[in-house]
């Protein structure tokens, strides 16, 4: 009997969870063939440059913006038989836990496309930048966006100081530096902390920076308006 044979191999590989069964068919991930929607053309995601990821994203917000979302008229059950084996997101987007910004519809995507990894504050922690690693160098993601948003509970939070129930305070040390040189101001330390973490992300992970500096990757901080549905570019 072989290694890979038996149903309790492919029992256990389910139990893992998505992440682990991708890892073990890394090379089929990188060399599969991008998801195929019914309305759209397949995103080539072994040939986009980060530049037309990033142009795809905006699209996407513009769509959303102008109430003309394409995702909700792909078939769902081809983009689930064409991603049952492998991902291949063109983007991947780090944006806070706040139930206010839905990313997939912010971005008009749907199953397949993008490699959100979300936490309160859109904070980088050793588990965040893993998680965004893997998006990166095993998935191959053109574009991460680190999104914050108007009305960021944990950035209002952090300038309020105040004292908080269980681990809650764990939130407030990774947006200091952001409070910390934009002053109390709530939108610019929203802004100012979508830098940081942008920033700390492409230069403290050497698997980032090495994707930036060879032209596969680009990092943008970026900005979701609650009430318009807008996404900016932060400069
Ligand atoms: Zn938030």
């Amino acid at each position: 009997m072989t290694e890979s044979a038996g149903p309790g191999k492919s029992a256990d590989l389910s139990r893992r969870g998505f992440l682990c069964s991708a890892v073990g068919s890394a090379a089929a991930v990188l060399g599969g063939a991008a998801a195929v929607s019914a309305t759209r053309p397949a995103l080539a995601q072994s040939t986009l440059t980060p530049e037309a990821a990033l142009k795809e994203l905006m699209d996407g917000n513009e769509r959303y913006l102008g109430g003309q979302l394409q995702s909700l008229n792909e078939d769902l059950a081809i983009l689930k038989a064409k991603t049952a084996e492998k991902q291949e997101p063109f983007a991947a987007v780090l944006a806070c836990a706040d139930s206010r910004v839905p990313v997939e519809f912010v971005f008009d995507q749907s199953i397949g496309h993008l490699f959100v990894v979300r936490v309160a504050g859109n904070i980088t922690t050793p588990e965040i930048t893993a998680s965004l690693e893997y998006g990166v160098a095993v998935l191959g993601t053109k574009v991460l966006m680190v999104l914050g948003h108007g009305s960021c509970g944990a950035v209002k939070a952090t300038i309020e100081g105040k004292a908080v129930p269980g681990q809650i305070g764990a939130l407030y040390a990774p947006i200091w530096p952001a409070v910390n040189e934009a002053g109390p101001n709530l939108d610019a330390a929203i802004d100012a902390n979508a830098r940081i973490q942008a920033t700390l992300l492409s230069q403290a992970s050497p698997i980032i920076a090495g994707a930036i500096k060879e032209g596969n990757l680009k990092v943008v901080p970026a900005r979701y308006d609650i009430a318009s549905g807008k996404v900016s570019l932060l400069t």
